[in-house]
């Protein structure tokens, strides 16, 4: 068999064990997860291990996520075809390609420039068009593009970061780790016409969002 088969098909066998059979439902979630491939977002030298059931370093002491977290977190954002989305932390540049895979545009911001030009690569490489990475601090958001339909916080938050609140359209969702250092709980925030509501979905452990309304640099 050769390299690009095996790969596909440890993707599917990804997708069956680890995200339908623990729960995700959302088919074009699920077909986005089955598409895109991920081992061209890892380094060269955990090709091997992309389709495992973990994060994986990438360098610069991130780390992409694990398979099962990004379909979650994408099945929360709750995704149309003409939305619009936000992303902090690009890291790998993975979990933009699902993004763009099911939005309209992708706007991913990413602290680290090295970081940055990675993901654009691993995003020239898989064909993604629609994502657009920018170098900032993604506490503040990105005012320019605002107001998005959905926002994804990929790196673990003290709290909500105010901005991204703000830069969300009515009707909104916003998702993120918010917690301590070691430990947080997914949140999603819907913007309604009278507030925001809160659900919690859960502990995962993500690396630092560093920046103003993060954590201290
Ligand atoms: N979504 C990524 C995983 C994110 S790892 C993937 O699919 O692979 C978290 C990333 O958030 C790291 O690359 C880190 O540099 C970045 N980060 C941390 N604080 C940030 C901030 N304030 N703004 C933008 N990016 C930030």
């Amino acid at each position: 068999m050769s390299g690009e088969d095996r790969f596909l098909q440890e993707r599917q066998r990804m997708v069956d064990l680890q995200i339908a059979a623990r729960g995700v439902k959302d088919s074009r979630v699920l077909a986005a997860m089955r598409s895109i491939p991920r081992h061209l977002f890892v380094p060269i030298s955990f090709r091997d291990a992309a389709y495992n059931d973990c994060p994986l370093p990438i360098g610069s002491g991130q780390t992409i996520s694990q398979p099962y977290i990004v379909a979650v977190m994408t099945e929360l954002l709750q995704l149309q075809p003409g939305d619009r989305v936000l992303e902090i932390g690009c890291g790998s540049g993975y979990q933009a390609a699902i993004l763009g895979t099911l939005a309209r545009e992708v706007i991913s911001i990413e602290r680290l420039p090295e970081v940055a030009g990675m993901a654009r690569e691993n995003l020239a490489s898989t064909g993604i068009r629609n994502v657009t990475v920018v170098v900032a601090d993604g506490t503040l958001g990105y005012p320019g593009g605002a107001p998005y339909d959905a926002v994804i916080v990929t790196a673990a938050a003290p709290r909500v970061p105010q901005p991204l609140l703000d830069q969300l359209a009515e009707g909104g969702r916003l998702v993120a780790p918010v917690g301590s250092r070691d430990l947080q709980e997914l949140v999603r925030c819907t913007k309604r016409e009278v507030g925001i509501s809160r659900e919690y979905f859960g502990g995962v452990v993500f690396v630092p969002l560093l920046g103003k309304e993060g954590w201290p640099e």
